[in-house]
């Protein structure tokens, strides 16, 4: 029996013809700048999302800690998000590694940072205070799609407080392709992007960081001094453009069938279906009924993810057909009819 994982859109495994790409990419030392595979994966994203240079790296943490210590120095701050992962997923590492500290603002539902509330946390300058350097979003965020005039009013809100903007674009191509519009048009209202490559997109490996070629050239400087500076790295970005080729349209599948799902979830009583935003489903279950929930789904082939978030959050992605869904609502209803 096929185990179909929804804990997450990393789960993905590279397939037999993205793993053909890697065996057939032409190779060079990256800390040189000499990889070819590497240079073209930089070059296509930086031209496609409208920037002058990229950096590949080996995560999303790393990306978005490089473009924060690329904005800020030591002593100065950024505002982020209470729930962003930039703040709460990232182990603090901006703290840590670069002595910036974050300004967590409490965002609305849809994962956007009121305007207001920023502007209230930017600190005067004055000793007291770190310097304000830095406003940095994500979208899309717990699979919602933050609104183009939202972003474009952010970004005016920036340049009016002389802030950079940086957007943990981990799932942009996901907000892309849910609103129809092109990657471009949602990055031209940032500074620096940060695109994963391992979620929806099914590379095994990689994030790349666009922006300007002064803020790309701290990065990799950064890079460099974190272990990041990485040697024949075109295996991994043949993936990286494979997936740039063949995996963005078919993001629509995943968000058709997260709808599908929730559509079926719904009608079950016992659960709560709290919502359903690009490729994730949210659902609420009875604390108590969560552990054997789990046990259940484990012995029907799924896994999930409990206990991390506070409610359960399914997640589509290419290794999950329409096939899937359908097992997977079978044993929902399976577990809820037992009463
Ligand atoms: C996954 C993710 C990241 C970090 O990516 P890793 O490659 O896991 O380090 C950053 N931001 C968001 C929104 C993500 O979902």
């Amino acid at each position: 029996m096929k185990t179909i994982d929804l804990r997450s859109d990393t789960v993905t495994r590279p397939t037999p013809a993205m793993r053909a790409a890697m065996l057939d990419a032409a190779v060079g030392d990256d800390v040189y700048g000499e990889d070819p595979t590497v240079n073209a994966l930089q070059e296509r994203l930086a031209g496609e999302l409208g920037f002058e240079d990229a950096l590949f790296v080996p995560s999303g943490t790393q990306s978005n800690l490089l473009a924060v210590m690329s904005h800020c120095e030591r002593g100065d701050e950024y505002l982020v998000g209470m729930a962003a992962h930039t703040y709460k997923f990232e182990g603090g590492g901006a703290a840590v590694l670069g002595s910036i500290q974050p300004q967590p603002i409490v965002q609305a539902e849809d994962g956007s940072l009121p305007l207001d509330r920023v502007a209230a946390a930017i600190k005067p300058v004055d000793p007291h205070f770190a310097r304000t350097r830095l406003l940095a979003l994500e979208n899309t965020w717990h699979g919602h799609v933050l609104a183009l005039d939202y972003l474009a009013a952010a970004h005016a809100f920036a340049r009016e407080h002389g802030l950079g903007i940086h957007l943990d674009g981990a799932r942009i191509f996901n907000a892309a392709i849910a609103t129809g519009v092109s990657a471009r048009a949602i990055a031209q209202h940032f500074d620096t992007v940060s695109v994963c490559l391992s979620k929806g997109l099914g590379a095994p490996v990689g994030s790349v960081l666009v922006g300007s070629a002064p803020l790309i050239a701290k990065a990799r400087r950064w890079r460099k001094v974190l272990g990041g500076g990485w040697r024949q790295a075109g295996m991994l970005a043949a993936a990286g453009l494979y997936a740039l080729d063949h995996h963005v349209a078919r993001l629509a599948d995943d968000h058709r069938r997260a709808a599908h799902l929730a559509g079926c979830l719904r009608e079950i009583a016992g659960l709560n279906l709290l919502g359903q935003y690009t490729n994730m489903v949210f659902v609420e279950v009875p604390p108590e009924r969560l552990q054997a929930l789990d046990s259940y789904l484990h012995t029907q082939g799924i896994r999930i993810s409990v206990g991390y978030m506070p409610t359960l959050r399914l997640v589509t992605h290419l290794d999950v057909d329409d096939a899937d869904i359908e097992r997977v609502v079978q044993a929902f209803r399976g577990f809820f009819a037992r009463g």
